[in-house]
Formats: structure tokens, sequence, C-alpha cells
């Protein structure tokens, strides 16, 4: 009698894209529990389920490296503003702002109320937030950063408009090394915003270089200047890196601002050379408008900006400021004051710089979605299909391999998440199975909170979380720490 190896699902004759970058082959995948047992030809297995995914590419889970989700995945666990993109895990605490640690709860400057209310930043250490994450059962995995500005907050008070005191760094240092030793993967800054524009080249190296004893750990940076001093802001960015001997994402990489456009060549060109002697990644978002806290320095910059909320103007979401102050009979800066606190969509950024950006080798996907936003940008439920759809299919910027390896593989392997991003026999079941033909984006400016089109299943460790336009309620993700 034949022996047979039992196991609990099989998907059969997919386009396997295994996310290395490797070309895609057809092959059986066999996954039992949370991993991948058998990848290949499965004569002699057996399975209690069996999915034909004849016609679909099936590629590991798309890693989000950009995200705000640190509250949203657990107020609202099935995440389907993610699951439904194919994204199976997030990197949560970037630009500067992390809901944990954080020991205070009256009101925060921007840009902390995009993460949440002041009342709902209640972990004082990452053991309280990774209980409340557990408790929740979200649907996707999540590896969490530790914000600059979170640790200034905790430290300066209400005196976050200058230079850090030598002690005040060492106890940010502190609060950051107990935070890697409890879990959380790095440190991310967002030197482009109120509690964090003061901070010193030094008093930045001096925090990065905590994590040098963590040899997996990674800094990723918001950087102090998106727009005119772009250049000067990537050079800081690359020194920083250098002087505390660690490695360094540079998030959302943009040129800000009709003057700058163009400018990626020079940004992109500086990159490529400190490569040759540090490790430096990217990621980036694929749209020509940028979404954050409605503040006036970031208003000359854009050619047009819509509301994205307001709080105490909640009626204004999807107008223009223009619109606005035409209203109010008064200019943009005060029509902005106003609407305080609230967040805006920013059209700003070049059609050829971004896809310069995303095509460049060691740029990684990342949404950088506003899950609070009352109208948030599309880009929240729309970045990774929009890719595939639009810089694959459509204008073939990218190959299907080169995407998927910069949503999945590049992701991982830069930001040390284990026995993910791949698809390898023992690795974890991370999968997404999609029609290369009808992939694509729904969600628009006008419209932003639509699921995409073609996504088949979504599975997190070994469980279906998202079948057929909808999620499954099954909530497999685990908290990713190194
Ligand atoms: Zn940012």
């Amino acid at each position: 009698m034949a022996y047979w190896n039992k196991c609990d699902l099989i998907i059969a004759n997919a386009l396997v894209v295994d996310g290395s970058g490797s070309a895609a082959t057809k092959k059986d995948v066999a996954i039992d529990n949370d991993r991948l047992v058998e990848i290949g030809s499965l004569d002699g297995w057996m399975a209690e389920e069996r999915i034909d995914a004849t016609g679909l590419v099936l590629s590991p889970g798309f890693i989000d490296v950009h995200t705000h989700d640190d509250l949203e995945v657990i107020k609202n666990p099935t995440m389907d503003c993610k699951v439904s993109q194919g994204v199976t895990s997030v990197v949560a605490g970037n630009c500067g702002v992390s809901i944990s640690p954080v020991y205070r709860s009256e009101s925060m400057p921007a840009p902390f109320p995009l993460l949440g209310k002041p009342e709902e930043f209640s972990f004082p250490g990452i053991p309280d937030y990774r209980e409340a994450f557990e408790r929740a059962r979200p649907a996707v995995n999540l590896a969490l950063l530790i914000g600059h500005s979170s640790l200034r907050l905790n430290v300066m008070k209400e005196t976050l408009d200058r230079p850090a005191t030598d002690q005040e760094i060492s106890l940010m240092s502190e609060t950051l090394q107990r935070g890697l030793d409890e879990g959380s993967i790095g440190l991310s800054s967002g030197l482009d915003y109120p509690p964090a524009f003061a901070a010193l080249k030094s008093e930045m190296v001096s925090l990065v270089r905590v994590l040098k004893d963590y040899p997996r750990a990674i800094y990723t940076t918001h950087m102090r200047d998106e727009s005119d001093g772009v250049v000067d802001a990537v050079q800081e960015t690359i020194a920083t890196g250098r002087e505390a001997g660690v490695p360094v994402v540079i998030s959302h990489h943009k040129c800000a601002g009709p003057s700058n456009y163009g400018r990626s060549k020079i940004t992109l060109d500086l990159i490529k050379t400190a490569q040759q002697t540090h490790r430096l990644a990217l990621d980036v978002y694929p749209y020509t408008a940028s979404s954050t806290s409605l503040l006036p320095r970031f208003i000359r910059n854009a050619e047009k900006i819509l509301i994205a909320y307001s709080d105490p103007y909640p009626e204004f979401a999807c107008q223009t400021l223009q619109e606005v102050a035409d209203q109010w009979r008064c200019d943009l800066n005060e029509a902005a004051e106003r609407l305080y606190p609230a967040g805006a969509i920013y059209f700003q950024m070049d059609e050829d710089d971004l896809r310069r950006i995303l095509a460049f080798p060691s740029t990684m996907v990342g949404s950088d979605g506003l899950p609070t936003m009352a109208h948030p940008h599309p880009r929240l439920w729309g970045t990774f299909p929009r890719v595939l759809a639009r810089y694959v299919r459509d204008q073939k910027l990218l190959s299907l391999e080169q995407a998927i390896h910069k949503m999945t593989g590049l992701s991982a392997k830069t930001f040390n998440l284990d026995e993910r991003g791949l698809i390898r026999k023992g690795y974890f079941a991370d999968l997404v199975l999609f029609d290369p033909k009808t992939i694509r984006d729904t969600a628009t400016f006008e419209h932003p909170e639509q699921p995409a089109r073609g996504i088949s299943k979504v599975i997190v460790n070994g469980k279906v979380v998202w079948a057929d336009s909808a999620n499954t309620g099954q909530r497999s993700g685990v908290f990713l720490n190194h």
C-alpha cells in the first residue's frame, strides 16, 4: 500500500512566485498547521482541503513595511483594509510615533493624533502592548518599531522644541533598550514633525547607536525634510546610520513640491553610492499624493490639498483646503489652523520620481496608510494591488517577480522577519493567491475605502483569513519579535 503524507491544505497548480525575485514556476504547495511542509510535486500527499489554483499566482503574503496600524490591529482586528490587499504582516510604529512605550495621556502634538486619541495611548511598556495585541488576536502579524518622538514625549514632556540634554538622551536610551529587550524590532524617527524638529543629528546618532547591540534591529526614518531640503536630509540620514553603525530604511521616499520634481535622480545616486559601504534601504507607496497631519508648514509644497478629517469641522472631509478657505474668506494657513486637529492629502509628487524610486532595486513597498482618518488616502486599501496592476501589468515598469520581491522577500530580509517573505519548505505559511490578469486597486481619492479586486485567498500562519472578497473571521496573526 502506498505511503501517504498528510497535511491540512494543498494548493495545487499555482504559478508560484516565491518572493526571492527568481522566475515563477508552476508548483504545488502543502501546508500543515502554520508551516509550508512541502513544495513541488506532491505525489503521495493527501490533505483535508485542496484548492485548485490553475491560472492563479501564489506568492508569499505581502509585508507592509510602513504602517501606522499600532491601534488598528486592536480596534479592528480583522484588518480588512490590509488582508483584502494580500497583506499578511505589518511593521507599525513608524515616523517616530509608536503607541508604546508611551506613558502620558493628555493632549498630544502632531502627528500623534494620527495613531489615536490621547486616552488610547495606554501601553507604557512593550509587554502591555503585546498583551493587548494577543488578546485582540488580529488577522495580520505585526512587528513594532519604537518611535523616537514617543521616547521624547515621555522624557521631555512639554519641552519638545529644543535639543535633548545628555541626561535626557540617556533616559531615552534606557527605554529604547528595554523595548528592544522586550520584543521591539528597532527605532523609527519623524524628524519632519514638531516633536522631533529640534533633535540634533548627535541625538539621533546616540539613540541609533543603542541598536548596535542588537544586530538584527533596524532604524527607519521619516527624514527631516522631503521637499526643498531633501538632498541634505538624505545626507544626514546616511551619516547618522554610518556613524551609529546601524542599517537604515528611508521611509516613504519622495521629492515633494513642484520645485523638487526630478531630484530623485540625485537622492537615489547618493543612496546607491552609500550602499557600497553601508546597509541602506527605502520604501515607497505608489501614489503621487502624500497624507499626514494638516500643518501650515506642509501647505506651500502642494499643488492641491484635500481634507482627510477635521475634529472641529468633520463636515469638510473630502473638500479641498482652497474651498474651505474661500468659504471662510481667509488664507490657506488660517484655514488649516482652524481645521486642526486635522489630516490632509497633499498632491505634491511627480510620477517620474515615483517610477524611478519604485524601480530602484532596494526599494520596498509600504502603504503608510492612515486608518484613523475619516476620509483616508486610498493607499490604505489600494497600495499592493495598485503596484501589481498599474506598474507591473499596465506599465511594465517591473516584472511580476521583481514587484513581489519588493513586497515580500526583500522586506523580510531587510527587517529580519525570520522564516517569512519566501515560499520555502519549513517557512511560515503566509500566502496570497491572486489572479494576475484581474488584480487591481479600486480605492480612489473620492471613494478610498474599497477592497481590491482579483485577490482569491489570503493565508496567515496557515489559516485562510480572506476568501472571495470577504474576511473569513479567522484571526491568526502573531506578534513578531527578533
Ligand atoms: Zn512618515
